[in-house]
């Protein structure tokens, strides 16, 4: 039997205005990873006559910096890169997220979960063979299945928890959900690979996955382009869209940059920062110039 033909998506304007964001988190020192990212971003905008937009991701009160922030802003300036403003921070909007979390709530797709790291691990251990997802084992569902007067009753009792998706949930309410990738192509979300996402948590009351995709909509994003090491939270993003009513982006995951031995540039692994760089004399126009610009689909929309 041939393959069945993917669904046709409604055809995009190339007239449309774009509008991409650079949304770095402000824990650590830019490296040349995100200079690339920044970089496509500004100049995919501007070849379209687009915007280009700075995003501060700093929701996570305790491992945001200050001086990460400044450092963003100074080592953008210096790659020559330039950007809408204001620059929206994401720990001054807290009250865009609540919202978005009380329509999920309202709308039955949310469940508290009171599980601790070690109790998950435990399940996990005690399940044999926990499915896995891109970024490890899913979480179980423990706490899904919970009825209604014992989540009362935790509650009551003040036992922290956080806010999780019902996937399962949410899917079926918007069936079959597909999402365009400039090198991937047509891609049919798969937002159980995740499993049941957390989507706020008692010290950070809206996680990464929330803000990210509340934010694209808020401020009329057409084109996400980030890692590829997002890939995959794209589908979470997709299904999130679907269910808050939101519009869905075109998006172009990018490969990233390596360094000589071919490992991912990296906070973790001690990429160079571009302030580092910046004090051996490296120039930004030889840092451009390091870019592999056949990379960057020429033919992103
Ligand atoms: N804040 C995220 C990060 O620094 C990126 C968010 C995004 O581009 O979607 O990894």
């Amino acid at each position: 039997m041939p393959p069945t033909p993917p669904p046709v998506l409604p055809p995009v304007s190339t007239h449309r205005p774009v509008v991409t964001r650079f949304a770095p988190s402000p824990t650590g020192w830019l490296h040349k990873g995100h200079a690339w990212s920044a970089w496509l971003n500004a100049t995919y905008a501007a070849s379209r006559g687009g915007r280009f937009l700075l995003r501060i991701e700093d929701i996570d009160p305790t491992r945001r910096k200050p001086e990460h922030v400044a450092g963003i802003v100074e080592d953008l300036a210096w790659l020559g890169l330039r950007w809408e403003t204001p620059v929206r921070r994401q720990g001054e909007h807290m009250d865009d997220y609540a919202r978005a979390l009380d329509r999920l709530r309202t709308d039955g797709l949310l469940y508290p979960c009171f599980c601790t790291r070690a109790e998950i691990a435990a399940e996990i251990a005690r399940a044999g063979a926990a499915p896995h997802g891109p970024e490890g084992p899913l979480y179980p569902g423990t706490c899904r299945r919970l009825d209604a007067a014992e989540r009362q009753a935790r509650v009551e009792a003040g036992q922290p928890f956080a806010w999780r998706l019902d996937v399962a949930a949410a899917v079926a309410r918007t069936g079959e959900l597909h999402w365009h990738d400039a090198r991937a192509g047509n891609i049919r979300a798969d937002p159980a690979a995740l499993g049941d996402v957390v989507l706020a948590r008692k010290e950070t009351p809206a996680s990464y996955h929330l803000c990210v995709t509340v934010d694209d909509a808020l401020q009329g994003v057409t084109d996400v382009i980030r890692g590829e090491d997002l890939f995959h939270a794209t589908h979470i993003h997709r299904l999130l869209q679907a269910v808050l009513g939101l519009p869905t982006p075109a998006y172009h995951h990018h490969g990233m940059l390596t360094d000589a031995g071919g490992q991912r540039l990296a906070k973790r692994h001690g990429a160079e920062a571009l302030r580092e760089l910046r004090a051996r004399g490296v120039t930004p126009a030889e840092v451009i110039a390091g870019f592999d610009t056949a990379t960057m689909h020429p033919t992103i929309d």
